[in-house]
């Protein structure tokens, strides 16, 4: 599903060289949800951006279903982000002036999905996430936690094969983040995407079916710690 061979990318600001990835190697298969932990700087965001073709490795590859990411062409990268794979991140990014079911829906508009076949889906997505009764609200009138299932649900709406998660809990309370992991998890099962979160939050790895080591730019497979 995920193969990243040997990725490097480096960062030049003025004089300034920093070498976020050296090297970094890893496969995740489908239905696995997958853990990158590594401290502050350690490189897990400019990992995540080289997975989801946001952002240029300067050396390596990244293959997602079998295509090499950075060789798609700017189309074919669109079609990628909007249909297989879905991002979550650390500040949820909702529209502020749409209802959460318009917030999910956004994806499936750019999809041009049928309406009838919109509303079912983010029927069956608000639900997934607990919030079917909040379909109306916008996000000021949620919580925290309840905007970030939101973002979930919103990346979960074209039915990616990868979701790919940046600190997702990192501006929630550790009780309210302690709800995420579980429900992360339980997608991967009824959905059988795959999930790649960073997190630096130790109270989460122990939900990872797998927990990589981001450290010196590289990448090395941990135990996950038991909760
Ligand atoms: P993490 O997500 O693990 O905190 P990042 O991938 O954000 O780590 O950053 C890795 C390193 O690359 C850090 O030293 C950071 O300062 C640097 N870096 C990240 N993005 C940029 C950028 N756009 N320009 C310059 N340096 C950057
Ligand atoms: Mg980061």
């Amino acid at each position: 599903m995920v193969v990243v061979e040997d990725l490097s990318k480096t960062y030049r600001t003025g004089r300034n060289e920093v070498h976020a990835l050296r090297g970094a190697s890893f496969t995740a298969s489908p239905g696995e949800l997958v853990a990158i932990k590594g401290r502050s700087g350690s490189g897990k965001t400019t990992l995540l951006n080289l997975i989801g073709g946001l952002d240029t490795p300067d050396g390596g590859t990244v293959r997602v279903d079998g295509r090499e990411v950075a060789a798609l062409s700017e189309d074919a990268l669109l079609a990628l982000r909007r249909d297989a794979i879905g991002f979550v991140f650390q500040s949820h990014g909702l529209i502020p002036v749409l209802s959460a079911a318009e917030n999910v829906e956004v994806p499936l508009r750019l999809a041009r999905t049928p309406p009838a076949e919109r509303d079912e889906r983010v029927r069956v997505l608000l639900g997934l996430v607990g919030l079917a009764d909040h379909a109306a609200q916008r996000p000021y009138e949620l919580s925290g936690g309840q905007r970030q299932r939101v973002a979930i649900a919103r990346a979960l709406a074209n039915r990616p094969r990868l979701v790919l998660a940046d600190e997702p809990t990192g501006q929630l309370d550790s009780e309210t983040a302690a709800a995420i992991m579980p429900l992360l998890h339980a997608l991967v099962a009824s959905e059988g995407v795959t999930v790649l979160v960073a997190t630096h939050d130790p109270a989460l790895l122990s939900e990872a079916d797998r927990v990589l080591n981001l450290a010196d730019g590289a990448i090395t497979e941990t135990p996950v710690p038991t909760g």
